[in-house]
């Protein structure tokens, strides 16, 4: 999986990944959802001993082009997991109210607790992506963030919080069939806007947006990995393979009672 980790300083160049790749599991399908299923079995379990513990903090960023696969990430790689110690924030165009405050304002409230898993459906990282590519403030204000982010990263990271960012790669092709299978089906009209038109035509915009973004802000305390992601079931089990190793890491064990339970008897 370390394939796919942005390292700090590389040459990575987006451009070099094929949104298609599945390496060994091509052509395998089955065996990589059966795997997938091995996986997420043990990302249940990590995420209760995570609950138990209640001393990490966890925070999975998601981020990709319009159709990239980030609720489909959301549905099947967190299948099996209790919701109650996941949480989903999904963070759309900023309300008056949020662009009131600094563009950090919104995202810190949506930290993660302790023995919480969070979810971001897009996040901070759109005041560098479509901020940049719309022109919404001065280049000099989002030229800043860059930083700025690593730095509220850091901090997030010194504080207890485990970081995994993944960006869904799709290749332009694969985006178009996504979308107009939105159109040709009456039960995905709901997920098509217009607006996805728009921002498909700044598509070149965009991976040049995310480039700059995964490479200044792949650190060692919050890394990126760009996860091929023209295959559902490929993308979904990378991306259950990385959570599933970095939570093994943290080499978690449910808490011992400070009581002395031997020998008391439920009558
Ligand atoms: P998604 O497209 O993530 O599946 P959705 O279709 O339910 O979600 P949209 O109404 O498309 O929701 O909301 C997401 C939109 O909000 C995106 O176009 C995104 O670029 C925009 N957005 C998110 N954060 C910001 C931000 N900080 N500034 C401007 N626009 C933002
Ligand atoms: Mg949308």
């Amino acid at each position: 999986m370390e394939r796919y980790r942005i390292e700090p300083g590389s040459d990575f160049r987006l451009s070099n990944l094929d949104p298609g790749e599945r390496l060994s599991f091509d052509g395998k399908k089955a065996l990589g959802n059966e795997y997938l299923e091995e996986l997420t079995g043990r990302l249940r379990t990590l995420q209760e001993l995570l609950y138990a513990q209640g001393r990490h903090r966890v925070l999975v960023v998601l981020q990709a082009m319009d159709t990239g696969g980030k609720d489909g990430v959301i549905r099947h790689v967190f299948r099996s997991v209790n919701p109650q110690g996941v949480k989903v924030a999904s963070f759309k165009a900023p309300s008056s109210l949020e662009l009131a405050h600094d563009y950090l304002w919104r995202i810190h409230r949506e930290t993660p607790a302790r023995g919480e898993i969070r979810i971001f459906n897009r996040s901070h990282y759109e005041d560098v992506l479509v901020v940049r590519v719309r022109n919404l403030v001065a280049p000099e204000v989002w030229e800043r963030r860059y930083d700025h982010i690593r730095d509220f990263e850091r901090m997030l990271a010194d504080e207890g919080t485990i970081i995994l960012k993944f960006f869904l790669h799709i290749s332009k092709d694969e985006q178009a069939r996504r979308l107009q299978a939105r159109l040709d089906d009456p039960e995905k009209h709901w997920k098509f806007s217009p607006a996805d038109l728009e921002e498909r035509k700044l598509w070149d915009d965009y991976q040049e947006a995310f480039q700059v973004a995964l490479t200044r802000t792949s650190t060692p305390w919050a890394p990126w990995y760009a996860i091929p992601a023209n295959s559902k079931w490929y993308r979904n089990l990378v991306v259950a393979r990385v959570l599933v190793e970095t939570l093994e890491r943290l080499e978690m064990r449910f808490p011992e009672s400070s009581l002395d339970l031997e020998g008391i008897r439920v009558e």
